[in-house]
């Protein structure tokens, strides 16, 4: 969350890359590149205050093309750097992002620990239940029975339950959207910023090349936005969020699914924010020259 006094008139164009998109005709990607910008445009955050950390991936790769601070780490890793980041500059919008097999598969143990820390950073899962990048084998989201090059005769494993996950690790907001309707997808996005605490995204995208099922007209007929269907539902419920979870319905729910604005942040229980609440990097080093010059000797 970043601090709203020192949000800016910004617009669309401010986020234009000159990078060209290498990514396939058709690929959710854009949508969610279009629902990210917008919700960065609404929210007024400039693109100095915001980091992008992705891992490897297909949806990994943006970054380059939005204009902002960006930093591609290594596969699953990107929970961690931004992590990092996040708490030696507080005022930073940090936004990790990645793909159902960098977040959920190779980087899970890191995402978990984020979530139960509560830290202050926007996870946005770009889950098309395929490894597009290395050519379509099943993911850590496939479904049982789903057939690719790694399980010809259908995956044998169930996919994992990402709600049920984000609620059990103690992430304290969960929303969920697809790439078909960016307009939408923004809105949850800017309430994923706002929030003052962990927020993961599981964004729902097609990949035209290696999930041919669940292609535009399928995730029409297999999503729901959860307050058309049941108004009264309440997302700061975990009780009604868990249920949600675990309901045997083949379609997906959408929305804020669950929030929790009660528990502290991690920064904010820290001694060094607790004595000075400015971002570390606005902190005083306080330590005689001589012994800075000694420790920095010991990196170069
Ligand atoms: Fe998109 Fe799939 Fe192509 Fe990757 S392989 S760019 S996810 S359509």
């Amino acid at each position: 969350m970043v601090i709203v006094a020192e949000r800016t008139q910004v617009t669309a164009k401010d986020f234009k890359s000159n990078q060209k998109s290498t990514w396939c005709p058709g690929c959710g990607d854009f949508g969610i590149q279009n629902a990210i910008q917008t919700a960065l445009v609404n929210s007024g955050v400039a693109p100095w205050q915001v980091l992008f950390v992705s891992g490897i991936g297909c949806g990994s790769k943006l970054p380059d093309y939005i204009t902002a601070n960006g930093y591609m780490t290594l596969h699953g890793r990107g929970a961690t750097i931004g992590c990092g980041a996040h708490l030696a500059n507080t005022k930073l919008q940090v936004i990790i992002i990645g793909g159902d097999g960098d977040s959920y598969g190779i980087g899970i143990g890191h995402m978990v620990h984020n979530m139960r820390r509560n830290m202050d950073v926007v996870h946005v899962v770009e889950n098309n239940e395929v490894y597009g990048l290395t050519k379509g084998q099943y993911s850590p989201t496939s479904k049982r029975g789903f057939k690719t090059s790694t399980s010809p005769e259908g995956a044998i494993e169930f996919g994992i339950n990402p709600l049920a996950l984000a609620l059990a690790a103690g992430a304290t907001f969960f929303g969920r959207c697809y790439s078909g309707d960016p307009k939408y997808a923004a809105e949850i996005i800017q309430q994923a910023m706002e929030h003052k605490g962990y927020a993961l995204i599981d964004f729902l995208q097609t990949c035209p090349s290696y999930n041919k099922i669940q292609n535009n007209d399928w995730y029409k007929e297999h999503t729901y936005k959860i307050l058309d269907e049941n108004p009264s539902y309440n997302c700061k419920d975990p009780l009604q969020a868990f249920a949600l979870a675990m309901k045997d319905d083949p379609r997906y729910p959408m929305g804020v699914l669950y929030k929790n604005d009660e528990r502290p942040t991690y920064a904010e229980q820290i001694p060094v924010y607790q004595q000075n609440p400015a971002p570390i990097i606005e902190h005083s080093l306080d330590i005689p020259t001589e012994l800075f010059e000694k420790i920095k000797a010991g990196y170069v």
